[in-house]
């Protein structure tokens, strides 16, 4: 049953992923906070920066003021103790965080991070008063068995479990089929629409406001396919990897959500 929604802001968020230096990272910003000031999205479009987690503090300042949420890449599962390496969630906000990624598949691929694990840390996010973005996504082996909605639910009902439904209507889900993540490959509009579709479905059934929750796109989105993808009715916006990585390509994705 297709549901009546409400506006939702577009979110276009930049996943860094392990790229960056402080030269880099100055240039690219400025490029982008010069983007927002002389376009047209400052008040109808979200934008953000997911960055390595050493790189916070120096990009706070640069965000700082210009219309640019600043995100992470991950969190720990655990409020605080003997974690080595890893950084607590209410950390982040000391640094002027507000999104956290969950979940990337490049995590739950080279770290085996569990579903359980990612909600885990969704919880811990929440906690610290920051927004998860809870990423999930099938493989192509999983696409080609028609097995994709059952592992999208599985992905999610594993956050569900720990959060509730209240909780879970606070996080924000990227939908990154795994095939198309830095490949070149994307789903067609159909085929992510589908997908956005039915998650909002999923979330509806069990109990979450999800005529209200931002539901992402990612997976090599770039400017010549990002008018088409986030002009579909259940796509809140995007997670941008490779294409955030230049100022130009980056604000021309942002300016096709509005
Ligand atoms: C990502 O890293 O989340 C991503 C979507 O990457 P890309 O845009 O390069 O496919």
């Amino acid at each position: 049953m297709t549901q009546t929604l409400t506006p939702r802001k577009p979110l276009i968020l930049g996943n860094w992923k392990m790229h960056g230096r402080y030269d880099f990272n100055a240039e690219l910003l400025n490029g982008i906070t010069a983007g927002i000031k002389a376009g047209k999205t400052k008040t109808k479009v979200d934008v953000g920066v997911c960055v390595p987690a050493v790189y916070l503090s120096h990009t706070e300042d640069l965000c700082y003021g210009n219309d640019l949420f600043l995100g992470a890449q991950d969190c720990s599962a655990y409020a605080q103790g003997a974690y080595t390496g890893d950084i607590a969630a209410g950390m982040l906000p000391e640094f002027g965080v507000a999104y956290v990624l969950v979940g990337h598949s490049e995590r739950r691929q080279y770290q085996q991070e569990s579903s359980h694990l990612v909600a885990l840390k969704a919880q811990q996010a929440l906690a610290a008063d920051l927004t998860p973005v809870v990423c999930i996504g099938e493989t192509l082996a999983q696409r080609e068995a028609n097995q994709t909605l059952a592992v999208l639910t599985e992905q999610l009902q594993a956050v569900l479990a720990v959060l509730g439904a209240a909780d879970l209507s606070r996080c924000v889900i990227a939908y990154e089929p795994v095939w198309a993540i830095g490949t070149g490959k994307t789903a067609s509009p159909e085929q992510a629409q589908a997908v956005h579709a039915a998650l909002r479905e999923w979330l509806a059934q069990n109990g979450a406001d999800a005529a209200s929750m931002r539901l992402l796109y990612g997976g090599s989105m770039k400017p010549d396919n990002a008018v088409q993808l986030l002009g579909q009715t259940d796509i809140d916006g995007g997670l941008i990897g490779g294409a955030a990585l230049k100022a130009a390509d980056f604000m021309a994705i942002v300016s096709a959500a509005v």
